[in-house]
């Protein structure tokens, strides 16, 4: 049973392994948005591998891509070198960037979101011959030395100390706990008063950075999608100012906000974009989209072995045809309107939901202290405690979510981006079976 497989793992694995410790079920196998343990119990995934698994759960297509590549007689392993598969996936994900990608070249960086976020920065230092980056409070960009440096969140980093020292955090809007004060007018004048008056001014002590990198719409940060107007302003001040914009799409890309790229919403062209986890239909692969004038690597200055997974690259062509071709994106943002509909009708009932946002299957559902005092924005304090025995309601209902942003406080939905409208509805069943289960 379960608890069995949990023991001897426990046995098998460092301290370091967190997710059954949240999530205490063994898996013996999965379809679409369902996973079945080893007890037969079924539970409904929206959490789909932190959003790698575009298409869901063994979907037959990717599947079949698989066995293709297995058939065909290419190596697994080529390091970087070129096949016609690599052909085929690279044209197919370049006619997906901005403007058909004309202006942009892929970079196969290592197979991890963090590896290809090393790179990112690494690029912004050699094009510019700067070395600082400004980042943002509630930024996730992975666990790797430069990646942590650049993550707005000191959990993680409580573990060790030192990160790359030239690193600026600027606050991230947020659209409950402070609506006006970054998102609107008042914080994008902030914003380019910081870029255009302080940037390089020797009594301010801040110096021009070689890149802002940002998510478009947080993920790990508790989904907070950013005011357009907002990504607008950056993408204009950096421009001005020579600093690259990278933009960390790892888990917001792909179709996944109802756009294929979540700065779309914004109708901006970043100069790098990082791309992983769907990218890669389910298997390790991570890619950087790069301006060209800003493709100034010398040879050997970014190498690395695992580059070439012609598995990953299988399945992750078949997931760009099928987002492509089926317009998931589309299917996506009206299924999210309707999700956050519905969830506000809940609210009403439930006051411990404090916010609701995202877009998308991007969905957050924000758990406040709904009786005690509001903040001078009307946010209630966010309760970390409550949302993690709801998660462990959610869990025995069959219901798998996971954590995010300030006290892990956000629940966050990002099941398969194919999930019906019916799995909607059963996800919203058993979330109030959840809530009802905590005594709410
Ligand atoms: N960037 C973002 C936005 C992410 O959500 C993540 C992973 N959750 C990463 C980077 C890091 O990716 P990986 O865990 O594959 O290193």
């Amino acid at each position: 049973n379960n608890d069995a497989f949990l023991a001897r793992q426990a046995e098998f694995e460092s301290n370091v392994r967190s997710y059954p410790r949240k999530l205490p079920l063994a898996i013996a196998k999965a379809h679409g948005v369902w996973i079945t343990d080893v007890e037969n119990k079924q539970y409904l995934d929206c959490l789909a591998g932190a959003g790698t698994l575009a298409l869901g759960h063994n979907h037959p297509e990717v599947l079949q891509s698989i066995q293709n590549v297995i058939t065909s007689g290419l190596p697994l392993h080529t390091l970087d070198l070129t096949t016609p598969l690599k052909d085929q996936f690279s044209e197919a994900l370049l006619s997906l960037l901005p403007g058909q990608g004309k202006e942009y070249c892929l970079q196969f960086t290592g197979p991890s979101g963090a590896d290809a976020v090393e790179a990112a920065l690494k690029l912004a230092k050699k094009v510019t011959g700067r070395s600082g980056v400004i980042s943002f409070s509630g930024g996730y960009h992975g666990m790797t030395h430069g990646a942590l440096s650049v993550t707005g969140n000191l959990s993680p980093k409580e573990a060790v100390d030192g990160m790359m020292p030239e690193v600026q955090f600027m606050p991230y809007p947020h659209l409950y706990r402070c609506p006006l004060g970054l998102g609107g007018e008042a914080g994008v004048k902030a914003l380019t008063y910081y870029f255009e008056n302080l940037i390089n001014d020797v009594e301010s002590g801040v110096r021009k950075p070689a890149a802002v990198i940002l998510e478009a719409v947080q993920g790990e940060g508790g989904v907070n999608p950013a005011p357009i107007e907002w990504l607008q302003r950056i993408r204009k001040v950096t421009q001005e100012h020579g600093i690259l914009l990278i933009l960390d799409e790892v888990q917001a890309g792909f179709a996944r906000t109802g756009k294929f790229f979540a700065f779309e919403h914004a109708g901006i062209e970043p100069d790098i974009i990082v791309m992983s986890k769907a990218v890669g239909g389910g298997l390790p692969l991570a890619v950087l989209g790069i301006k060209k004038q800003f493709d100034a690597w010398s040879p050997g200055h970014h190498t690395g072995t695992f580059r070439g997974n012609q598995l990953a690259m299988a399945t992750g062509l078949t997931t760009l045809k099928i987002l492509k071709e089926q317009d998931i994106a589309g299917k996506v943002a009206e299924q999210g309107e309707w999700l956050k509909a519905q969830l506000a009708e809940m609210q009403k009932r439930y006051p411990v939901i404090g916010h609701i946002r995202g877009l998308g299957m991007m969905i957050g559902i924000e758990i406040v202290k709904p009786n005690e005092a509001a903040d001078h924005m009307g946010a209630y304090p966010a309760d970390g405690e409550l949302s993690a025995l709801l998660q462990k309601k959610c869990f025995e209902a069959g219901l798998i979510l996971e954590r995010g942003g300030r006290h892990g406080a956000v629940l966050r939905l990002l099941p398969s981006l194919l999930i019906s409208n019916d799995e909607l509805k059963i996800f919203l069943d058993k979330f109030e079976q959840a809530l009802l289960g905590a005594g709410i």
